[in-house]
């Protein structure tokens, strides 16, 4: 059986892995982005059910009623 020497890390003269790993992300920049999207959501949300236009506010309510969201 021949062997493809061609092939990376297949010759065995390649030790070290050149790929960068990102997986270590800061943990406190991902948790604020996440704190961030969950209040504009959280504002929009009731500042449309109180709204004073009633075309906002029954888009609201049935988005909310869609998404089971407790209502009334
Ligand atoms: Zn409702």
């Amino acid at each position: 059986m021949q062997r493809n020497l061609t092939a990376v890390g297949c010759d065995g003269t390649e030790t070290k892995m050149n790929a960068l790993n990102h997986t270590s992300a800061k943990t406190s920049t991902v948790l604020t982005s996440v704190l961030f999207v969950a209040m504009l959501g959280m504002t929009t949300l009731f500042l449309s059910g109180f709204a004073h236009s009633q075309t906002l506010h029954d888009a609201a309510h049935d988005v909310r009623h869609s998404t089971g969201f407790p209502c009334h």
